[in-house]
Order: structure tokens, then sequence, then C-alpha cells
């Protein structure tokens, strides 16, 4: 079996897929005037299908799919059956804002998917509102509720912490785990290009997180192989865990394990980097598999070893939705 592997001796078996480029949130620090531009022309099915293959050929085995919101797609289960049915891929998961879960969950599941993440930076309606632009405060709560009901590996709540906004919340997100068996990860807020002012304005150091976690008596958790960026720590009190993702800590890159690749079949080597490479030529063809894994290797030698956020370089992401969270 063939891996992919960089120059500094990293080993990639996650991809991060992007689906779409379009959300129907308007999350202040994303999307604040929701999503403008084009909204055709995004990967097909058959696409996803070839790209998948040439990864899991390569050692990939974990597959998260996201947007933009991916479950705007109305052939959403279609590309889940797709990605499920290809050898190698043992996982997969997806980042959603929820608004389609509690009625489809049980489908989604059937049709692959392991796990979920889903994104909820306000554990009440008018601030969840207030953030994220919508008024469906209830049905993403629903949708929590039925991904537990139905049984998923892992549901995983995702929170950008935000001064001002949600960092005087802590105890009452923290309540949230106390008997739910999900892990509530804070997000520090990351710099991109167009959310320059607003990051000034409510950005939050993940120290703030750590020290309050030491200080209340929880632990680190060891990290699994294909885990993703965030630090999850246990505590005997409560069913859930709570997560730290803190890119602008030093050495946050040593251990980047994952690829991107964009909704129109772009390879990013890393989020807040510039450029990308070109693979939906060789996405056409089911024999093209042989070029497009040489092609992804090639690329790969070109991963720099950390991104330069901390620098305030945010490469060439205007957001997240574009790239795929
Ligand atoms: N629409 C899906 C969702 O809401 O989860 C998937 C895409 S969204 C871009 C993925 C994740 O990125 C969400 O958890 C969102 O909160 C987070 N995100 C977006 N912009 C961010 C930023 N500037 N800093 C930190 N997290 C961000």
């Amino acid at each position: 079996m063939q891996t992919l592997q960089d120059r500094f001796g990293r080993r990639f078996s996650y991809l991060r897929l992007s689906v779409t480029e379009v959300c129907n949130f308007r999350c202040q620090y994303c999307l604040p005037d929701g999503f403008r531009g084009d909204k055709h022309g995004f990967l097909s099915v058959d696409e996803i299908r070839r790209l998948t293959r040439a990864f899991a050929e390569l050692g990939t085995y974990k597959l998260r799919l996201t947007g933009g919101e991916p479950t705007v797609r109305r052939d959403f289960t279609d590309i889940l059956s797709a990605v499920a049915e290809t050898p190698g891929i043992r996982r997969i998961a997806m980042t959603t804002n929820a608004y389609r879960l509690a009625r489809n969950a049980a489908v989604w599941k059937a049709a692959g998917l392991n796990a979920v993440n889903v994104s909820l930076d306000a554990l009440e309606a008018s601030s969840f509102r207030a953030i994220t632009g919508d008024r469906r405060f209830d049905m993403v709560m629903a949708g929590i509720d039925q991904a537990l009901a139905v049984g998923f590996d892992a549901v995983k709540i995702n929170t950008v912490l935000l001064r001002e906004l949600n960092d005087d919340q802590l105890p009452v997100f923290f309540e949230f785990v106390r008997e739910r068996p999900v892990s509530l990860r804070f997000i520090e807020l990351m710099q991109t290009g167009d959310n320059q002012a607003y990051f000034e304005r409510h950005h939050v150091p993940g120290s703030k997180i750590r020290d309050r976690l030491t200080a209340d008596g929880w632990k680190p958790v060891a990290r699994g192989p294909a885990a993703g960026p965030a630090v999850e720590y246990a505590h005997p009190d409560y069913a859930g865990q709570i997560g730290l993702i803190a890119p602008y800590a030093k050495h946050f890159c040593d251990g980047c394990n994952r690829l991107r690749v964009t909704s129109r079949g772009a390879l990013k080597l890393c989020l807040f980097g510039s450029g990308s490479t070109d693979l939906r030529p060789l996405l056409s063809q089911d024999d093209q598999t042989e070029a497009l894994k040489s092609h992804i290797m090639s690329a790969l030698f070109e991963k720099p070893p950390t991104h330069l956020l901390h620098q305030g370089q945010v490469g060439d992401t205007p957001h997240l939705a574009s790239t795929g969270g």
C-alpha cells in the first residue's frame, strides 16, 4: 500500500473534502452577508468517487465531508454512498450546521456516515441568531439529539470561542456535556482574508480555555492516529469531553495529518496557504486513477512545515466556506 508522506515525515491518512461552497447560514466570522458566489460547478458524485478512490489507494482511510454546508446538496446521500463504497475508506465524518440533521440522521447513517460534527456557537436561541444569522436553533438542537439517538460512532460539537459573544458562557458549555456523551471542542477564531476587523474584536486565545480546564480538574486524553487537530480533555464528573483546537499554538502543524480538496477539485495543502493544485482534469474518467495519484504525490512535496497564521499571514482563503472548514 502506498502512503502519502511529506518532506517532514508527516503522513496523511485524513482527507477533508468540501462538496459545496454554498452555505445557508450567515456566521458573522465566515459569511456575514450569506453566500454570494457561483452556486454551480461543484464536483459531481462520479468525480467525488474517483477522487476518493485515488486517495484511498494512497492510504487515506478517514474522510470528512464539509463545505459551505455539505447538506444543502440534494445528492448528499448519494455522495455518502459513493464514498462509503470505496475500498479502504473506514471512517466517514461530516461537519454540518445541522439544519437537516434531525430529519436525515438515520438515512445518512444507513448510507455510511460514521460521525458528525455539529457547529454550535451558542446554547440559547437569541445569541445563536446573533452569531449565525439564523433562527433554526431548535432544529439544530433536535439534530444533535437525533444524532445521539441513531448511534453514530461520535457526535462532536464545534464552538468558535468569541470574545463578548460567548466567552462568558464557559460554565454553560461545560454543563452541556455533563450528561451528554459528546465532545464539545472550542475552536480559536482564525483570521481569514475577509474577517480581519471581526477577528481583532472577538479573538480569544486558546490558553484561556486550557487554563480554565486545568483549574477545574480536566485532564488531557491521548490522541488517536487519525485524530483531528483537537486536544481533548476528560473529567470524571462529565459524560462528555471538552476539546480545544488552537491553531495559533506553537507546534500546531507538527502533527498535521490532513489534506483538503475544495468543492471544485483543487488540492489545498494547508488551510492558510496560498495556491492549490487543480485535480479536476484527472477526475473525468475512471482510467485516470494512476495519473491522479502521481499528481497528488508530487504536489504534496510542496507542503510547507507550518502555516504563518501567527504572523498574520492568512494565505488566500477569504473565508472557511470557500475551502471547507
Ligand atoms: N457549514 C458547516 C458547519 O457549519 O459546520 C461546515 C463548514 S464550516 C466553514 C466548518 C467549521 O468552521 C464550523 O465549525 C465553523 O464554525 C468553523 N469556522 C468558520 N470560520 C471560522 C473561523 N474564521 N475561525 C474558526 N472557525 C471557523
